[in-house]
């Protein structure tokens, strides 16, 4: 699950992260109030922030022209033009694809003057199987093109999650970043914070980039999370209720909420050729096989290891709600999956949908000749496919 910047930063500071303060509103007249009132303590100006579930706002662009998700603001006023011109409108960047996001909220809040802007993060390494916290000096860019470019301004640090992140690991990172003085403590502390948040929210992933240098109310120079990105890990999410009421089903695809309804793991693609599979690697090698032999996958679709009758019918109907789906390919490997049940329930969604477009079924595995005498026998027209192979070969030319 992802939240929005806005609430990435509640949980960081209720974890001792130091974020600029701010508040959130849905409206150009709450947003020209927000302002007046940090203005009236001080800050000479203040960020207008786009909330949707995606990066790159700063650079993006709205469906209207209006350039920029991200605006710095000098007076109430100009915080109430910009915010008009965000909310209610769809805002697209690098990371939206081509159809954008709404921007149904905004971020207002203190913008002290930048001094420098570094780049951290915090995520699980598969390599080491450990949480890894990361740094780079070349904050506020895009961190992949850092990777790809100078990667030897990346700098890692290994933790051992028994013990957590050592105070000595805070410090080398924070030497790494170049911090001198006062600031080697504050942004030792600062990143104890950042892992303390990674791990108390069962989260996947924190990336605040930029963390900056800024100049603090009175000419001090503090260490700050100006932009804060989380990501939860879904499996644990039943931990938190303080975080589940964060999910914004708003920034969520209909087709995806509605799948998680019933348990089953959706995704779409731009493809023509739906998916229905058991088990996740099965269904990203189903996809690849599509591929291979020159067709293009409509969805990722786990049915999961155990489904019903239920989970079935309710996974064609979320399937065939995608005007792009010209074809459908079924590929069940029973284990503990019965391959009558998925049968029965294939029939039941045919008759239920009134199917008129290509079906393939590939069925092995626990009580596999029930299934398929159940297909053939239901007098419809499924086309069994013997292999993989076969079952993609044949749904890919079906559909062309
Ligand atoms: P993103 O484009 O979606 O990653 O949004 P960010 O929050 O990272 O904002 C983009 C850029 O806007 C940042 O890299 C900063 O340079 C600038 N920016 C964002 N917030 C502030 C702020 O509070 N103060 C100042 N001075 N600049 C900001
Ligand atoms: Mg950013």
């Amino acid at each position: 699950m992802n939240i929005h910047e806005y609430q990435a930063k509640e949980l960081l500071a209720a974890h001792g992260v130091t974020v600029p303060p701010g508040e959130v509103c849905d409206t150009p007249q709450a947003a020209k109030s927000i302002a007046e009132r940090l203005f009236a303590k001080g800050d000479k100006v203040v960020v207008v922030k786009s909330q949707i579930h995606a990066g790159g706002r700063g650079k993006g662009t709205f469906k209207s022209g209006f350039q920029g998700g991200v605006k710095l603001c000098k007076s109430p006023d100009e915080v109430f033009e910009k915010a008009s011109a965000m909310l209610g409108n769809v805002l697209v960047t690098k990371q939206t694809g081509l159809e954008g996001r709404l921007v149904r909220k905004i971020l207002v809040a203190g913008a002290p003057p930048i001094k420098k802007e570094f780049y951290l993060a915090v995520l699980l390494d598969r390599a080491s199987a450990r949480p890894l916290m990361m740094v780079s000096t070349e904050g506020g860019m895009d961190i992949e093109e850092v990777a790809a470019t100078h990667p030897e301004k990346i700098v890692k640090e290994t933790i051992d999650p028994a013990i957590g992140m050592m105070p000595y690991q805070a410090r080398k990172l924070a030497r790494a970043l170049g911090l001198t003085g006062d600031l080697i403590s504050a942004g030792a502390k600062l990143l104890l914070g950042v892992y303390t948040t990674w791990w108390e929210c069962d989260a996947s992933m924190v990336e605040i980039n930029p963390l900056c240098i800024v100049e603090a109310l009175g000419g001090k120079e503090a260490l700050v999370a100006v932009d804060a990105k989380i990501g939860l890990d879904d499996n644990a999410i039943y931990r938190h209720p303080d975080i589940q009421v964060m999910r914004d089903l708003g920034e969520e695809a209909p087709l995806e909420i509605e799948a998680s309804k019933f348990n089953l793991n959706y995704i779409k693609l731009d493809g023509n050729i739906a998916c229905l599979v058991n088990g996740a690697g099965l269904a990203m090698a189903t996809m690849d096989i599509i591929q291979h032999f020159g067709g293009r996958p409509a969805n990722f679709l786990d049915v999961g290891g155990g489904a019903s009758k239920e989970q079935v019918t309710a996974a064609f109907r979320i399937i065939l709600s995608d005007p792009n789906v010209k074809g459908i390919l079924v590929n069940i490997f029973g284990g503990i999956m019965d391959c009558n049940v998925i049968a029965t329930g294939i029939v039941a969604a045919v008759r239920e949908t009134s199917l008129k477009l290509p079906l393939v079924v590939r069925l092995e595995g626990n009580n596999v000749k029930a299934g398929k005498a159940t297909l053939a026998e239901s007098g419809l027209t499924i086309t069994s496919g013997e292999s993989m192979a076969d079952a993609a070969q044949r749904i890919v030319k079906l559909v062309s």
